[in-house]
């Protein structure tokens, strides 16, 4: 499983990193990136529903 992010879109807002921060963190530009390919499986869940609560929808696991 992978995360990406579509940072053009990000709006910032943090709680992507907040619901799992194994995955995503806030690079130093204020926009989110991955910070773990592949997503580790006991965080699968949780980056799964940062992609399914990202008020923009830039967020792909697959
Ligand atoms: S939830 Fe979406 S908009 Fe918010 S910081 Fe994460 S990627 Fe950016």
């Amino acid at each position: 499983m992978k995360a990406t992010i579509d940072r053009k879109g990000c709006i910032s807002c943090g709680l992507c990193a907040s619901t799992c921060p194994v995955v995503f963190r806030m690079a130093d530009d204020g926009r989110v990136e991955a910070c773990t390919d592949p997503v580790p499986e006991s965080a699968e869940d949780t980056a799964a529903e940062a992609r399914d609560n990202c008020p923009v929808s830039v967020i792909t696991v697959e």
